[in-house]
C-alpha cells in the first residue's frame, strides 16, 4: 500500500525508495547504437546493455523541462507508481534510476516482444486469435485489479502502452507508462487528465471526476481494438471522435466480431457504458464467463473423436458453450 507515501491534492506520490543515481548513465551502460525502442512526447525509450551483467534492459530518457515548465514532480510520481506495483508481474519492473542535468533515465525490464498495437493493426492472419485476446486481456486485467486496489488509475492504457515480453511464441503482457497515471482517493477530485482521444472515457470528457472506472473503459476499447483490429470510437478528426465516445456511438455488427463468442461482445458491452458507476469492475471482469474457458466449442475438433465414446444416455457435455449467459 501506498500509505507511507505523501500524496499531493493532485493525486501525485512524491517520495521514491529508489537510490537516484547521478554518477554518468554511460559508465555503467552501453547503448544499442540505433535502437529505439520507442519515443513520446517527452520521452525517448533506447535498448541498453548494463555493463556489469550483459543484461538488456529499456532505458526510458524523460525531459525534465517540458514547454518551459519543470517536470521533476511528474517524473518522481511515475517512479513511485512502478515501486508500488514493484511485486506486480504485469507490471514492467524498475531496475534503476539515473539523474541527468537535463533528464531523467528509468532503467526499465526490456520487453522484447514490442507495443501489442503491431498486432492490433496487423493483418487478420497475422493479428491475435480470440483465445490469444482472452488470455492476453486476463493478464492486462490482473495488473489493473492490482493498481486499482492500491488507488491507482492508469489513465492511458492503449495498445501503445501495453508490451509483451515475446512475440513469437506470445509471451505475457507488461503494462508500461505511468506517466498520466494518479492516485484516486474517496476524498479528492481528479477531473481533465486527457489521455489519447480514442481511449477516453466519457466522463474525461465532461470534465467529471476520473475514478477506476475511466480505466474500465479504455480496456472495453482495448478489447474491441485486439478482437478486430478497428478502432470503435475513431473518426475522421478529435472532434468526431469525441462526439462518437460521448454518444457511445459504435457498431456491435462488423463481420470481424460476428465469428465471435457472443460473450466477447457482452464483456465489451459491460465496459463501454456511459456511466462509470455502470461499468464492470477489473475483479468482475476476471470472472466473466468469456474469460473462464480457454478452448471454446468452435474450435474444431475431429467430429470421431469424442462421438465415438459418447454414448446418447449421457449427460450434455460440461463446456461453457458460446450461446451460454452468466446473466
Ligand atoms: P511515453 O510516455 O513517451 O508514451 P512510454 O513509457 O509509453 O513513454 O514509452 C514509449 C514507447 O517505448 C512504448 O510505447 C514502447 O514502444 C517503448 N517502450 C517503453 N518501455 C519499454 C520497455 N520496457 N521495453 C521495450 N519497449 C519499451
Ligand atoms: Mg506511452
Amino acid at each position: 500500500r501506498a500509505q507511507s507515501s505523501s500524496l499531493s491534492r493532485s493525486g501525485l506520490l512524491s517520495e521514491v525508495k529508489t537510490n537516484i543515481r547521478t554518477g554518468p548513465f554511460s559508465d555503467h551502460y552501453s547503448l544499442i547504437p540505433g535502437k529505439e525502442l520507442g519515443r513520446g512526447k517527452f520521452a525517448v525509450v533506447r535498448k541498453c546493455v548494463e555493463k556489469s551483467t550483459g543484461r538488456e534492459y529499456a532505458a526510458k530518457f524523460m525531459r525534465k523541462r517540458r514547454k518551459g515548465q519543470d517536470c521533476r514532480t511528474e517524473i518522481i510520481h511515475e517512479i513511485a507508481v512502478l515501486e508500488l506495483a514493484a511485486s506486480c508481474q504485469r507490471v514492467v519492473n524498475l531496475h534503476e534510476v539515473y539523474e541527468l542535468p537535463s533528464e531523467m533515465v528509468l532503467v526499465l525490464e526490456f520487453a522484447a516482444g514490442g507495443e501489442i498495437f503491431n498486432q492490433c493493426v496487423a493483418e487478420r492472419d497475422e493479428a491475435f486469435k480470440e483465445e490469444d485476446v482472452k488470455r492476453l486481456l486476463r493478464q492486462i486485467l490482473e495488473g489493473v485489479s492490482f493498481l486499482h486496489k492500491r488507488d491507482v488509475v492508469h489513465l492511458d492504457l492503449k495498445p501503445q502502452n501495453i508490451l509483451l515480453t515475446s512475440n513469437d511464441p506470445l509471451g505475457d503482457i507488461k503494462i508500461v507508462d505511468f506517466g498520466l497515471s494518479r492516485m484516486v482517493s474517496n476524498n479528492q477530485e481528479i477531473r481533465e487528465i486527457m489521455g489519447t482521444p480514442e481511449y477516453v472515457a466519457p466522463e474525461v470528457l465532461n470534465y467529471e471526476p476520473i475514478s477506476t472506472a475511466t480505466d474500465m473503459w479504455s480496456i472495453g476499447v482495448l478489447a474491441y481494438v485486439m478482437l478486430t483490429g478497428i478502432s470503435p470510437f475513431l473518426g475522421d478528426d478529435k472532434q468526431e471522435t469525441f462526439l462518437n465516445i460521448s454518444q457511445i456511438n459504435i457498431s456491435y455488427t462488423e463481420e470481424e466480431l460476428e465469428q465471435l463468442d457472443k460473450a466477447a461482445i457482452q464483456f465489451i458491452k459491460s465496459l463501454l457504458i456511459k456511466e462509470p458507476e455502470g461499468r464492470a469492475t477489473a475483479e468482475e471482469c476476471l470472472k466473466h464467463q468469456w474469460l473462464q474457458t480457454q478452448e471454446k466449442n468452435s474450435v474444431e475438433e475431429p467430429a470421431m473423436q469424442k462421438s465415438a465414446s459418447t454414448s446418447v444416455s449421457e449427460p450434455a457435455s460440461p463446456e461453457i458453450s458460446s450461446q451460454q449467459r452468466t446473466e
